[in-house]
């Protein structure tokens, strides 16, 4: 029961000041506030804790982008207000990882669950910072120069993002693994056995990371569905822009931008796990 308490009370406070500053809505922050009580009660404080690490440097990011070039802000089907569809999208998987790693325990979920977060932070990291290279960014399938925000678009600062936004959370898992190994706090269900090496740790969130944000790149430019302003005449990932309905251009109409995030994290998930096969 203890562990729920804490669990309930660190997730309140993180999603209330991120409510407060404007960083998740409502609905978002009841979500974040779900997803972070079950992360820390059935897991760990290293599951929760690395879930914690990619929610607050990407919602950094974000609020500094925001900043920065706030007018391509428009491209992008939602603000920097995370609301429940895209923390579901970005915790779902975790929440589903760590509840199997409660009941049947074992290394290879944890494993996937490094790729998946690995992957949707380096993703935020590099559509964030990607975004303001001075340059255009080049299709992934295509190589060919699209505008700034577009699905599937990469570019050399994006692709730089990638490695250090995976590598940013195998040093935050590795990190809370060894302080809640040392400490004996929120150390749960970190047996000996389950911890993951210094190496083979930044190896899977690098690797993953990069495997599933690659991914995400292909999968965006090739099937995500996108849409044409009526009004200003850009291609948007959202059906209502300008305050009127877009037109389909391509895409699969049920792929929208947080599914896409799904698939992608389940595929740095099974990169993960792969790598630690591997080695
Ligand atoms: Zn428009």
């Amino acid at each position: 029961m203890l562990e729920w308490t804490i669990g309930f009370a660190c997730s309140l406070t993180i999603a209330a000041l991120a409510y407060a500053k404007r960083s998740l809505t409502g609905t978002g922050a009841a979500a974040a506030v779900i997803i972070g009580t079950i992360m820390f009660a059935l897991g760990s404080l290293v599951w929760f804790g690395t879930l914690i690490a990619f929610f607050v440097s990407s919602t950094a990011l974000t609020k500094w982008k925001q900043k920065v070039k706030a007018k391509h802000e428009s491209v992008y089907e939602k603000g920097a207000r995370r609301d429940a569809g895209q923390v579901a999208a970005n915790g779902g998987l975790a929440v589903l990882l760590c509840a199997a790693d409660y009941l049947w325990p074992h290394p290879y979920w944890f494993a996937v669950f490094l790729g998946a977060m690995a992957t949707v932070n380096a993703d935020t990291w590099a559509t964030e910072i990607g975004g303001l290279s001075k340059r255009l960014p080049r299709s992934i399938l295509t190589w060919k120069q699209v505008p700034k925000g577009t699905s599937g678009g990469v570019s050399l600062l994006g692709s730089g993002a990638v490695v250090f936004g995976g590598l940013f959370i195998g040093a935050a898992a590795w990190l809370l693994q060894e302080f809640a190994a040392g400490t004996r706090v929120g150390a749960g269900e970190v047996a000996a056995a389950e911890r993951i090496a210094a190496l083979p740790m930044f190896t899977l969130s690098l690797v993953g990371g990069f495997i599933g944000a690659m991914t995400d790149s292909i999968i965006g430019a090739k099937w995500q569905v996108m849409y044409r302003c009526a009004v200003c005449a850009r291609e948007v990932e959202h059906e209502w822009h300008c305050s009127e309905s877009a037109l389909l251009i391509r895409g699969l109409p049920w792929l929208h931008n947080d599914a896409v995030n799904f698939l992608s994290s389940a595929v740095g998930g099974l990169a993960s796990l792969a790598i630690l096969q591997l080695i």
